[in-house]
C-alpha cells in the first residue's frame, strides 16, 4: 500500500502522529498546518499515562524523545478558599503543548514526511491529488463542516465558560483551586508543566461571568487577549498566584464545542482526533485520544485489505473507547457545572466526589490508594463512629443503615422512575414540584438494572438532597455495591436500596 498518496490537514497530535507513523511505513505524506511553526498556543496540557505507553508499543524512538518533556504529575490538591486536601495520583504528565507539537512535527520530518507550516489547505484542493485525505483539523474542523451530511456530524456547546491562562508558579501538584466570589464560583485548574511554568485554566458557570460584567470573546482584535478578565481573575485568584500576574496568550472566555459523528469516513476522507470526537477538557484526554486515534489509524492503514476495510477496521478499534470517554467527560462537565449545590460539602468528601464524579474511580480503589480522604468521608457520614476502618472494607462501615431492603423502603419512600430524566436539567428539576405533599415520606428513584442508569439516578439523587427537605433513596442493582458505597461517601444519596 505504500505507494498511496496520503494528505493530512493539520499539525496538531493528530495529524502530526499520524505524519510520523505512515511516513515511517514508506507512505508518501505531506501534512499541511496553517499556523507559523513559531507561532504559541495554549500553555500547557495534560498527557494522560497511557498514551506514552501505547506509543512505546508502536514507536518506542517517539515515547523516549516525548517523555522527556513531560513532567509526572504525582498529587492533586483541591484548595478551597484557605483550606487544601491532597490525593496522591499517578496518571497524568502536564507538557508544554507548543513542545509537543515541536517534538512531532521534527519526528514526522525525520521519518520522510513534508510538512507545510504556514500553509491552510481545503479539502476540496488537496483531494484530487490524495488518495487518503487525513483531517485532523481540530474542533473547528472546515473538513469536517464540508462533509458534515455523510459523516452524520454533530457540534453542541457545553455551557461552562473557560478561559486558558498561564502563570509562573512552582507548584508540586495539579491544583484545583476554588473561590466563592460574589458574583459565583470560579474555578483555577492549575496544572505545572516544567521549569515554574503552569496552565492557569478558569472556569465558571454564565450567570457569574454576568454578574461579574465580563463576557465570552470579549477582548482585544484578533491577536490579543481580555486583559480585563486577566485582571479579575488575578484578584480572585491572589491568594495562590502572591504577587504574580495571570499570563494571556490570545485568552478569552471561550464555550467548549462537544464534536459527535455517525461516522468518521467519507468516500478517500478520514476524521481523526478533535475533528471526530471531542470530551470535555476537565478529563484531560482529548492529546492522548488524539495520539491513540493516530495509532490506530495508521496501524488499519498499514494492515492487510483495501482503503475502506482499513477505514472500517479503524472505526471499530475506536469507536467503544472514545464513546466511553465521552460519557465520562459528560459526567464530568456536569459535575463543574454543578459545583455550587455542592461547594460547601467538607473538603475531602469534596474531593472524594470530584474523584469518582465520572464514574471511573471508585470508593474501592481510593481506599487502596488514598485510605485519608476515604476515611475522612467515611467518618463524615457515619457520625465520626467508623472514622477508623483501617484493615476493614470502608464500603461496610458506610453502607450500614443505610442499604435497605425493599419491604423497609416501601413504607417511608415514594418510588419516582427516573429513567430517562438527565440529572441537573430542567427535567430532574421538576421532580421535587411533583413530590410536593408527600409529607416525611423520602423519594426512592428506580430505573433500569444497568450502572449507567445507576450513576445516573446517584447525580438526580443528589441534586433533590441539594434542593433538601427530601430523604433520598436509590434502587441498586445486584452487583454494583462498590458504587453504592462511592454515592453514599461523596454525599450523593442517603439510602440505597436491594431487591430482596
Ligand atoms: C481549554 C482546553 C484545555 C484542554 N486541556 C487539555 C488537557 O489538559 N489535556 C488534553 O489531553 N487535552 C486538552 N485539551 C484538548 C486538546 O487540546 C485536544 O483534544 C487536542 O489538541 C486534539 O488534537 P488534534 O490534533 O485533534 O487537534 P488540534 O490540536 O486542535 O490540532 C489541529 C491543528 O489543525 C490546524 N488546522 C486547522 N485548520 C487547518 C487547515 N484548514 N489547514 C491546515 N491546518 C489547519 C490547527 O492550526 C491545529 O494546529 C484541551 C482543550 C481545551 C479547549
Amino acid at each position: 500500500m505504500s505507494s498511496i498518496r496520503i494528505v493530512v490537514i493539520g499539525g496538531g497530535p493528530a495529524g502530526l502522529l499520524t505524519a510520523r507513523l505512515l511516513a515511517r511505513e514508506g507512505f508518501g505524506v505531506t501534512l499541511y498546518e496553517r499556523l507559523d511553526p513559531r507561532s504559541t498556543y495554549g500553555f500547557g496540557v495534560a498527557l494522560a499515562g497511557p498514551a506514552i505507553e501505547r506509543l512505546r508499543r508502536v514507536d518506542p524512538e517517539a515515547a523516549e524523545r516525548i517523555e522527556p518533556i513531560c513532567l509526572p504529575l504525582r498529587r492533586w490538591t483541591m484548595r478551597r478558599e484557605e483550606e487544601s486536601a491532597s490525593v496522591e495520583d499517578r496518571g497524568a504528565s502536564g507538557v508544554q503543548r507548543t513542545g509537543l507539537l515541536r517534538t512531532l512535527q521534527d519526528l514526522a520530518a525525520e521519518a520522510g514526511a513534508r510538512i507545510e507550516a504556514g500553509t491552510a489547505a481545503r479539502i476540496d484542493e488537496v483531494a484530487d491529488g490524495a488518495d487518503v485525505v487525513v483531517c485532523a483539523d481540530g474542533v473547528g474542523s472546515q473538513a469536517r463542516e464540508a462533509l458534515a451530511a455523510r459523516v452524520g456530524a454533530r457540534v453542541e456547546t457545553v455551557p461552562i465558560p473557560y478561559m486558558w491562562c498561564g502563570a509562573n508558579l512552582e507548584l508540586d501538584a495539579m491544583t484545583l483551586f476554588l473561590r466563592r466570589t460574589p458574583h459565583g464560583v470560579f474555578c483555577g485548574h492549575v496544572m505545572p508543566y516544567g521549569d515554574g511554568d503552569c496552565t492557569f485554566q478558569v472556569d465558571t458557570v454564565p450567570a457569574a461571568l454576568r454578574s461579574a460584567g465580563l463576557a465570552v470573546g470579549q477582548g482585544e482584535g484578533d491577536a490579543g487577549s481580555d486583559e480585563e478578565s486577566l485582571a479579575f481573575l488575578a484578584e480572585v485568584f491572589r491568594p495562590l498566584l502572591g504577587e504574580r500576574e495571570l499570563l494571556g496568550n490570545r485568552s478569552r472566555w471561550s464555550t467548549f464545542r462537544l464534536v459527535t459523528c455517525e461516522r468518521w469516513s467519507a468516500g478517500k476522507c478520514v476524521l481523526l482526533g478533535d475533528a471526530a470526537h471531542t470530551a470535555h477538557y476537565t478529563v484531560g484526554s482529548g492529546t492522548r485520544m488524539a495520539m491513540e486515534d493516530a495509532i490506530a489509524f495508521s496501524e488499519a492503514l498499514s494492515g492487510e485489505g483495501g482503503l475502506e476495510a482499513a477505514f472500517a477496521s479503524f472505526e471499530r478499534d475506536r469507536r467503544a473507547a472514545v464513546e466511553r470517554l465521552q460519557w465520562r467527560a459528560m459526567r464530568s462537565q456536569t459535575w463543574w457545572r454543578t459545583l455550587a449545590g455542592r461547594y460547601d460539602l467538607p473538603l475531602p468528601v469534596l474531593l472524594f466526589s470530584y474523584f469518582t464524579r465520572t464514574g471511573g474511580v471508585g470508593l474501592e480503589r481510593l481506599a487502596r490508594s488514598n485510605p485519608d480522604i476515604v476515611a475522612a468521608a467515611v467518618a463524615h457520614w457515619s457520625g465520626g463512629e467508623a472514622a477508623n476502618w483501617a484493615g476493614e472494607d470502608p464500603r461496610r462501615a458506610l453502607l450500614g443503615s443505610r442499604l435497605l431492603g425493599a419491604a423497609e423502603a416501601r413504607d417511608g419512600f415514594t418510588v419516582v422512575p427516573c429513567d430517562g430524566v438527565a440529572p441537573w436539567s430542567e427535567q430532574s428539576r421538576s421532580l421535587p414540584a411533583g413530590l410536593a405533599g408527600d409529607g416525611d415520606r423520602g423519594v426512592l428513584l428506580t430505573g433500569r438494572d444497568c450502572r449507567r442508569s445507576l450513576l445516573d439516578r446517584f447525580d438526580v439523587a443528589e441534586e433533590l438532597r441539594a434542593a433538601g427537605g427530601v430523604k433520598v433513596a436509590v434502587a441498586l442493582p445486584a452487583g454494583l455495591l462498590d458504587d453504592a458505597a462511592t454515592a453514599i461517601a461523596a454525599g450523593r444519596t442517603d439510602y440505597v436500596v436491594t431487591e430482596e
